[in-house]
């Protein structure tokens, strides 16, 4: 039968792994809604290739262009938060989140209210609003699928019957472009520097945070919530190959791993045909043309990110959600040249002892502190740019 998918941030790095499995399989998957946020020619041009039924644009400004680019055809145009957020309440069967950052949080919540299946891949609204979030998918009998490669492969060997039996997760990190460089040669990374990963091919954001290591730090904290494990039973090992993505160890000895070629389209077409599996053109993995597969332990000194996140996770409450939204304000900011490589984490740091830890009773108040959040890392972003001492 085919499944109907939603695509949240279709222009996306993301969004295009998903179109690629999508067009690879047409008798499989029918795409009936994509959004963006302000790429209207690239939303449209998707719109047009596959047919779509709905389109929308979270900015409000854009919709106009939106309808005159898809003039004479039947495509539903939507603009602006609620417009997005009628766009994921669409009833398809498979809804794949892959909006960048906490703004994704509102229509991933509008499918999860359905009750849907949601592929996902936008890790920062977990951060933000795990157990909020998760309290709504039981609510509403929703599913999450991870699509996060690290997590995708725990979810592929965290066998269901042994759950209690798992002794930790153990999440790989490529270590990211800055893997051996020192601290004083981090501090002249430029932009494009940050964004060149040597192994993944990902939007700007996500790769500077793999520069930084703060994707493994977010990673920690996803992996905390989506498979409910205390913070010291998630383990981080750097793997520069990117082949084993992740591996579960049991109480008996065991350790299960998932692996394959670092293409994101593995594990998205996973959730894509969850429960069953789909034939992709991904790379295969030649084991026997590879020289080493190396572990080590992150060096927490040079990338303070990882250690940040991981106090962030045991202070619980508000302490994720405001060092995500400080984080996406000062990789932003990074990435405009206002801030350098190493600030990253220090406005990070700033923001979250300035708004020291609050309780999160409601989404509401995760929109309140998130944005906070963002004001105060501005703050500290604009002091940066000014040369004020901090
Ligand atoms: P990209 O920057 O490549 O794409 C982001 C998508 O989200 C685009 O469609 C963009 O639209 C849309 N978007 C951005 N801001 C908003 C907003 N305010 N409102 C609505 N839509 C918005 O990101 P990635 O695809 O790299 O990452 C997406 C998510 O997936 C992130 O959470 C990331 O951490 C996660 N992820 C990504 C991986 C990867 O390989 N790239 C791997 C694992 C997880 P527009 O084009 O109009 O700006």
């Amino acid at each position: 039968m085919t499944r109907r998918v939603t695509l949240l941030g279709a222009t996306g790095s993301v969004g295009a792994s998903t179109l690629d499995l999508i067009a690879g399989a047409p008798d499989q998957f029918a795409l009936e809604v994509v959004t963006a946020h302000q790429s209207v020619d690239a939303l449209a041009a998707i719109a047009r290739r596959f047919a779509v039924k709905v389109a929308a644009v979270a900015d409000a400004t854009c919709l106009p262009a939106l309808r005159a680019a898809l003039s004479g055809t039947r495509i539903r145009c939507l603009g602006g938060a609620d417009g997005l957020i009628e766009a994921a309440a669409w009833p398809s069967d498979v809804t794949v989140a892959a909006i960048l950052g906490v703004a994704g949080l509102a229509p991933t919540l509008a499918a999860i209210r359905r009750g849907a299946t949601v592929a996902f891949a936008s890790k920062e609204c977990l951060v933000a609003a795990g157990p909020l979030m998760l309290a709504e998918v039981a609510a509403h009998g929703a599913r999450l699928l991870p699509i996060d490669s690290e997590h995708n492969a725990i979810f592929q060997v965290l066998e269901p019957a042994n759950r209690d039996q798992v002794e930790r997760l153990i999440l790989t990190a490529s270590g990211g472009p800055f893997r051996t460089w020192t601290t004083d040669q981090m501090a002249a990374a430029t932009p494009a520097d940050a964004v060149r990963h040597p192994i993944w091919s990902m939007g700007a954001k996500i790769s500077v945070d793999s520069a930084t290591l703060m994707n493994k730090g977010l990673e920690v904290i996803e992996a905390a919530h989506l498979f409910q494990m205390p913070e010291d039973q998630v383990t981080v090992w750097v793997h520069p190959q990117s082949i084993v993505h992740s591996m579960v160890a049991y109480r008996d000895g065991s350790v299960l791993a998932q692996l394959g070629t670092p293409d994101m389209r593995v594990p998205i077409a996973h959730a894509l045909a969850w429960p069953q599996r789909m034939a992709t053109t991904a790379p295969r993995l030649g084991l026997d043309r590879m020289a080493a597969l190396s572990f080590e332990a992150p060096d927490e000194g040079r990338f303070p990110a990882l250690a940040l996140a991981r106090a962030a996770l045991r202070q619980g409450r508000s302490a994720p959600t405001v060092l995500n939204a400080a984080n996406e304000v000062a990789v932003a900011a990074f990435l405009a040249g206002r801030i350098k490589f190493l600030e990253i984490v220090e406005v990070a740091v700033a923001t979250m002892a300035h708004l020291g830890v609050s309780h999160l009773d409601s989404l509401a108040t995760v929109v309140a502190i998130d944005d906070a959040a963002r004001r105060s890392a501005e703050e500290q972003v604009d002091r940066r740019t000014r040369g004020i001492a901090c």
